[in-house]
């Protein structure tokens, strides 16, 4: 059976039949067979969020109904988690505990935005004797998002929860690689009564779908997550009908452990942070930066994990799953003989595993480089894949060089028991989050998440989201014998 795409409140085929197959990772086999959405199927999904969002149903009710719908819809995620894990293990490959903690997240994001549907207030401007000024934040309209395969039911909440709270309607494109939990979240919203057309789901190719979704004229925001050459070709399109984006990019994120930390918690937190969904992660700790007299300990730590990593079918929860495609497998080995070609040394993995039951899916062990100098291609571009690149560094100072010697700048972690040192060197880092003694915190759905630099610009989660949702109008009322 086709799984078809959610426009207008139906399931529809793709207006000329085509489609395309999600294949598992982890076997190489298919997973499902997906209607592949035209330039047609965009224009009228654009068409029925438009609508919708002029329409009664969705424009014209309370926010707070908003909200209890948006509850309904955290709450029936919360009852399918398994099925949806389940889903999204075999789609993207990632371990069933990771994907039991996305479709969490995902509930979360619907909950606390549930909650702000009816808090999204203006200000009054005090203008002085017969003037009252005040302003509304109104939702912005029809919300483009187009979104990537590592995190698909977390990314795709993350950007329509606030969406939908402000009153806003969504045309969410999915990658192809990984679409079926997109859709699942489509057919639960409108089962928990989200009225037809307000979150249309449209999977299909970037350069049919995503193109006439980013060049619509009729879309009034759009927000990508995805990677850096895309981002600025989705940004120059949307320019062209002067519609605002945020841009969720790469990164290439350093964890930066000194001596004096606790090292079996920083080595702990340095191996979630990059073995994580097998470091397809934008966030990934990617590079560590680690105090020279505390490289040995901490590497023999992280080599000892690395080794002893389970390799796996995501359905079978190992520690760590398949890379998404053969293409990102290949992609990924390449960076590792880029990297001892250049000089870098291999700690542990550096290949595929030995394992012949693994044979078929898209497998690659979890991976340490060491001497690594900051300028080879490993410590410098996003291999999005279960490869940390290790520097050694020696002062304080070296370290937020090195850190900030990057393109990118997502989010940084700083490891060390001197607060004094933390506080100082977060200040001096230039990313978007900075966390101290720990990296990540459950999904971070409260947190305003996204880039300096090339990682890029708005921001998702957390209250500072809404931003991007919303467009202020300000209203100046002159009364009485007010004079200006
Ligand atoms: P990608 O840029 O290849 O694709 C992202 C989305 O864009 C997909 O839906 C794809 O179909 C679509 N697309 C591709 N070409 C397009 C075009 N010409 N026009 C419009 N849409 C197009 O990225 P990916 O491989 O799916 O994901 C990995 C990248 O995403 C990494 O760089 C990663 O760091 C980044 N990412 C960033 C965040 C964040 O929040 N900052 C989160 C996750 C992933």
């Amino acid at each position: 059976m086709t799984e078809q795409l959610i426009i207008n409140g139906a399931r529809v085929p793709a207006s000329d039949g085509g489609t395309f197959d999600s294949i598992d990772p982890s076997s190489g086999e298919v997973l499902a067979t997906v209607s592949k959405a035209t330039k047609a199927d965009v224009d009228r999904a654009v068409q029925s969020a438009q609508a919708a969002f002029e329409g009664k149903a969705w424009g014209g009710i309370a926010p707070a109904e908003r909200g209890r719908i948006m509850q309904r819809i955290a709450q029936a995620l919360r009852d399918r988690a398994e099925e949806l894990a389940t889903l999204e293990s075999r789609d993207n490959g990632k371990p069933l505990k990771q994907a039991r903690t996305d479709v969490q997240v995902a509930a979360r994001y619907f909950e606390f935005f549930a909650g702000i549907a009816d808090k999204i207030m203006g200000h009054t401007i005090p203008l002085g004797p017969g003037f009252l000024d005040y302003t509304i934040r109104e939702p912005i309209g029809v919300s483009a998002q187009i979104v990537p395969w590592n995190y698909p039911i977390q990314i795709g909440a993350r950007g329509v929860a606030p969406a939908l709270a402000a009153g806003c309607t969504v045309v969410l494109k999915p990658s192809s690689e990984a679409p079926m939990t997109a859709l699942r979240l489509g057919e639960i919203a409108l089962a928990c009564g989200l009225p037809p057309g307000v979150l249309n789901v449209v999977p299909g190719s970037g350069a049919e779908a995503g193109v006439a979704l980013a060049s619509h004229p009729d879309i009034n925001q759009l927000t990508f997550t995805g990677s850096v050459d895309v981002g600025v070709a989705v940004a120059k399109m949307a320019a062209d009908h002067v519609v605002p984006v945020v841009m969720e990019l790469g990164g290439k994120s350093p964890n930066i452990v000194f001596a004096d930390a606790d090292l079996d918690l920083a080595a702990q937190g340095v191996a979630n942070a990059i073995f994580q969904n097998a470091g397809q992660t934008c966030s990934a700790g990617s590079r560590l930066l680690v105090e020279r007299s505390a490289h040995a300990t901490l590497v023999d730590r992280l080599a000892t994990r690395a080794k002893t990593m389970r390799v796996g079918p995501g359905v079978s929860d190992p520690d760590m799953g398949p890379i998404i495609s053969r293409r990102q497998l290949e992609t990924i080995e390449r960076y590792v003989s880029v990297g001892t070609s250049e000089g870098a040394r291999v700690a542990a993995g550096g290949a595929r595993p030995a394992d012949p039951a693994l044979g078929r899916g898209f497998y690659f062990q979890p991976t340490l480089l060491e001497a690594v100098s900051p300028d080879m291609r490993v410590a410098r571009e996003e291999i999005f894949g279960p490869v940390l690149a290790i520097i050694d560094f020696d002062e304080v100072e070296d370290a937020a060089a090195l850190a900030n010697r990057s393109d990118y700048g997502l989010v940084a972690g700083i490891w060390t028991r001197d607060i004094n040192k933390a506080m100082s060197l977060a200040a001096r880092i230039k990313s978007g989050q900075v966390y101290i003694n720990t990296y990540g915190a459950g999904g971070g759905v409260e947190l305003p998440f996204g880039g300096y630099k090339k990682s890029g610009y708005g921001r998702e989660k957390g209250l500072e989201s809404l931003a991007s949702y919303t467009q202020v109008k300000n209203v100046c009322i002159r009364f009485g014998s007010g004079e200006k």
